[in-house]
């Protein structure tokens, strides 16, 4: 692939024209910098100032047009992090005008994808800041498809996955470093900048400590049609969709239980597992299975996703290379360990991830609780967990604590000291861990094809009320079906009704089998209700409320 922006796509003169007469052009969705994307026409870049530039003229567009407030704080976010005051975009203004006086653009044919990579070495933040934002970002813009162009701002060179940034398009993505090749200024002819932040599920810890984000909008089967797109582009074919047709249900018992095998993911240069060789013998045992491991400095990345596709339980100490779990088939086991005083529950990128409704994964953590079983490294540099260079006092604090207290990210000595721990992992207290969380792993076949379409609204809500005696009253309502029921088939359908009394802050809820109920209960003689009805698909897949009755006894 070829480095050169081929000219010859465009005419040279007519886009120089364009962009003397029309200027720049931006249009944007977002009402803040923090869900902002923008379309451009004809962004430019200095690479000398390394600044992008808006030129004005006559007929440019910016919309929104904030004024001075593009700078509180910024545009918009270049990486999917949210409001990290590092990953901020702005752009200088010029005068169209001030062209005649710069150096020739190169334009840039392509349409372009211009964001951040937010940590290109670590694989968790590669798939979680940067793969799925940009395959959903591209997903949303419809220009933006294979023949896309990906430029990365944060001044990184590649990087020990940047592989997996080139299969989301045909074209070498580009470097902040090589746009100075191209010239010293260079418009995009059609580009966006910044990334959806709809598939992230976690935050770093930068304002509040770590853990999942609090609106989560992204589901299993985004994820898993990321994965399966990954798959397709890197030649992976699951061994167990390709085997599972043909003969007879023994033979596919039997099949099954001999492809069944447990992935052990090996770190082996910090965060270790002491006696890697012993859990893998009782894991063997454990299940009657074969285990496998695998590691990111043994094997090549296709390879160990080729494995972890087809497995049936993904064992591995807390660390970025668990983020491989959103590649496991439907139904397997998440094992995440974590070192002696790091709570399982206040490191969860992987747990919400294998938690994600649709992901389908089941998720059990273990943490050692011997501190004689841990291993420390208080001599390493600070970023690998050493607390040489703290104060004796400091020190001593950490190492008598039984537990890394809440914190933020990222430099927190306490925390770094405790995550870097190799452990050695007690395997009784393990198996036992284990045994008990497969307790609560719910069989795949039941919720099978587990349905997500929800109930539309019942139809014809209806009520009637009569009068008993002085106390007592009744009050009929009945509905239709929701339209989309008669198209199918549903285990069970059912319909809740809450009925509140006028000017009374609290309802009464009611969960029903039928169409109509006649409640007297607590049902007063000239009292107006407020009364809403909606269908329920299978316990959990809630309907709209039909518009709200007023029903007068
Ligand atoms: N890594 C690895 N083997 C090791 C240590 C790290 O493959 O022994 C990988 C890890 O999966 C991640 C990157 O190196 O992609 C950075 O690891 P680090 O420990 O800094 O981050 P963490 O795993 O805690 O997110």
């Amino acid at each position: 692939q070829s480095q050169e922006l081929s000219q010859a796509h465009i005419d040279y003169h007519v886009a120089l024209q364009a962009l003397q007469e029309h200027g720049t052009r931006m249009v944007c969705t977002g009402k803040m910098h923090t869900d902002r994307i923008c379309r451009f026409d004809y962004l430019c870049y200095c690479s000398e100032a390394e600044e992008f530039v808006f030129f004005h003229s006559n007929s440019s567009v910016m919309l929104p047009n904030l004024g001075s407030r593009r700078f509180q704080p910024a545009l918009l976010d270049l990486s999917s992090v949210e409001d990290h005051n590092t990953q901020y975009f702005n752009f200088l203004e010029l005068p169209a005008a001030a062209l005649k006086f710069m150096p020739k653009p190169v334009f840039v044919p392509d349409v372009t994808l211009i964001l951040n990579r937010f940590n290109p070495d670590n694989l968790m933040h590669v798939f979680h800041d940067d793969l799925l934002p940009i395959f959903y970002t591209m997903k949303q813009y419809s220009d933006l498809d294979d023949e896309a162009r990906l430029v990365f701002m944060e001044g990184w060179s590649e990087g020990p996955h940047f592989d997996l940034y080139r299969i989301l398009s045909s074209k070498q993505p580009l470097l902040k470093e090589q746009l100075r090749n191209f010239g010293k200024l260079m418009c995009f002819t059609k580009s966006y900048v910044g990334l959806s932040k709809m598939t992230t599920w976690y935050q770093y810890g930068f304002v509040q400590p770590q853990g999942p984000k609090a609106n989560i909008l992204v589901s299993g089967n985004e994820i898993r049609q990321f994965a399966r797109a990954l798959m397709e582009k890197m030649n992976i074919t699951r061994v167990e969709e390709a085997e599972k047709d043909g003969g007879s249900a023994e033979d596919e018992k039997e099949k099954e239980k001999k492809e069944d095998y447990i992935v052990v993911f090996s770190r082996s240069t910090t965060r270790l597992i002491l006696n890697e060789a012993e859990l893998i013998m009782a894991l063997a045992q454990e299940f009657h299975m074969r285990v496998v491991t695998v590691s990111l400095e043994e094997q090549s990345f296709p390879s160990i996703i080729q494995v972890i596709s087809g497995a049936s339980m993904l064992v591995s100490m807390h660390g970025a290379q668990l983020i491989t779990s959103l590649f496991l088939p439907r139904g397997a086991v998440v094992v995440e360990l974590f070192p002696f005083a790091v709570n399982p529950e206040q490191y969860t990128p992987y747990k919400t991830l294998a938690s994600l409704p649709g992901m389908d994964l089941h998720y059990i953590s273990w943490r050692n609780t011997k501190e004689e079983n841990t291993i420390t490294h208080p001599d390493r540099p600070w970023e690998q967990g050493g607390i040489a260079h703290l104060e004796k006092e400091e020190r001593e604090r950490i190492l008598a604590s039984k537990e890394v207290p809440r914190h933020l990210c990222c430099r927190n000595p306490e925390w770094l000291f405790r995550i870097y721990q190799d452990t050695l992992v007690d395997i009784p207290s393990f198996l036992e861990i284990l045994k008990e969380g497969m307790k609560t792993k719910p069989t795949l076949k039941k919720s099978k094809p587990a349905s997500t379409v929800h109930p539309g609204r019942v139809r014809e809500p209806q009520c009637q009320t009569s009068v008993q005696t002085t106390n007592e009253a009744k009050l009929t309502v009945s509905w239709q079906i929701p339209w989309n029921l008669k198209y199918l088939k549903v285990r069970e359908v059912k319909y809740e009704v809450w009925i509140q009394e006028q000017g009374e802050n609290t309802y009464m809820p009611y969960i029903l089998p039928q169409q109509n109920y006649t409640f007297s209960e607590n049902i007063k003689p000239f009292t107006t209700y407020l009364v809403w009805v909606r269908c329920i698909f299978n316990k959990n897949l809630l309907g709209p409320f039909a518009d709200v009755l007023m029903c007068r006894t």
